[in-house]
């Protein structure tokens, strides 16, 4: 399946944490095989609570693992000159940014897919023979409220998309920074983070409620044969994808829940349009992350998705409808 789709589809399960693990230390999932997992629930049989995935990590599973299924993959692809995508999808606080970016850059153990992707697109440029040019850049954005803002150039809070024939899909005016070595990127990534958090300084933690997409742009040029190629990788920390209580909210929260709600239902729209075989139309155009993903969902471009579960009972009816959304697109 995923040979035809390129699309790969795990999930992953953090351990409890304090508060879950003070609550009950028994756990809401059963680890069946490494592609199997089923829920208990009291709501529901167990029949309908099993579900199938290109792979499954449990709560001991190393950051390594993770990246080597989900993500060298697609690092490798775009050394070729393919585009890719790794997405983190879950609810707030399941491991999505633990995953992607992980506690500490420079910690080999604990380091996400992110730093993990810069170190391997170095290495390959380090050992690649001396016919070949690279430049790799760097973009960071966020989209909240169907706007996306330059988390680089942090007076752009309204980039727009635009489309022509030569560059294909691309957000108009969004800084692109040169990068040689591992540690320019880490710096971009704190800088891009710090800008995340000083914009909303009254709002609480408006990372969970927007996407946020790391871009790393990787161009080659072969001076013997002339031959250029061009690899863009999308890193994608999606935000929270927890239901929105039906009576809490209100005003600017009931608007933030209802444009995640719309451009995580399009992208699994268009996932499940790429992945089913049968859709001619593939519906890019309902939201501003499945537009700006156009060129590196399909086609020739390789794409993880990482469902993050909490373990905890409590947690347990968004982690079923978390994996719902996984299998779907599978
Ligand atoms: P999210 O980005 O989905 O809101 P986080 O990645 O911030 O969630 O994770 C919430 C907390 O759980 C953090 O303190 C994080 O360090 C911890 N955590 C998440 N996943 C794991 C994991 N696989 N192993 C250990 N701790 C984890
Ligand atoms: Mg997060």
């Amino acid at each position: 399946m995923e040979d035809q789709t390129n699309i790969r589809v795990v999930c992953r399960f953090r351990p409890l944490n304090d508060m879950e693990s003070q609550r009950s230390q028994v756990l809401c999932v059963n680890f069946i095989s490494d592609q199997t997992v089923s829920i208990n629930s009291q709501s529901e049989s167990a029949e309908n609570l099993k579900f199938t995935l290109d792979k499954v990590f449990s709560p001991s599973s190393s950051q390594e693992s993770v990246y080597d299924f989900a993500a060298k993959p697609i690092v490798e692809g775009v050394m070729q000159g393919f585009n890719g995508t790794v997405f983190a999808y879950g609810q707030t606080s399941s491991g999505k940014t633990f995953t992607m970016t992980g506690p500490n850059l420079e910690d080999p153990i604990t380091m996400g897919i992110i730093p993990r992707m810069i170190n391997t697109v170095f290495e390959s440029i380090y050992k690649s023979d001396g016919n070949t040019e690279f430049t790799v850049k760097i973009s960071y954005c966020e989209i909240y409220m169907e706007k996306i803002k330059d988390l680089l150039n942090p007076c752009e809070v309204n980039l727009k998309i635009h489309e022509d024939k030569l560059k294909g899909v691309y957000i108009e005016g969004i800084k692109e920074i040169h990068v040689g070595n591992d540690s320019e990127v880490y710096e971009l990534m704190k800088t891009g983070s710090d800008n995340r958090e000083v914009a909303y300084t009254n709002m609480n933690a408006v990372s969970s409620r927007s996407h946020s997409l790391f871009i790393i742009t990787i161009s080659q040029t072969n001076s013997k044969d002339y031959s250029a190629k061009i690899g863009k990788l999308f890193l994608v920390d999606l935000a929270g994808s927890e239901k929105v209580g039906k009576t809490g909210a209100a005003g600017l929260r009931l608007e933030e829940a209802k444009h995640i709600n719309k451009s995580l239902t399009a992208l699994g729209q268009v996932i499940f349009s790429l992945t089913d075989g049968k859709s001619t139309h593939i519906p890019y155009r309902d939201s501003k992350l499945t537009r700006v993903l156009q060129d590196s969902l399909g086609g020739n471009s390789k794409t993880s998705l990482i469902v993050t579960c909490s373990p905890s009972p409590y947690n347990e009816s968004e982690t079923i409808s978390s994996l719902r959304f996984g299998i779907r697109a599978k």
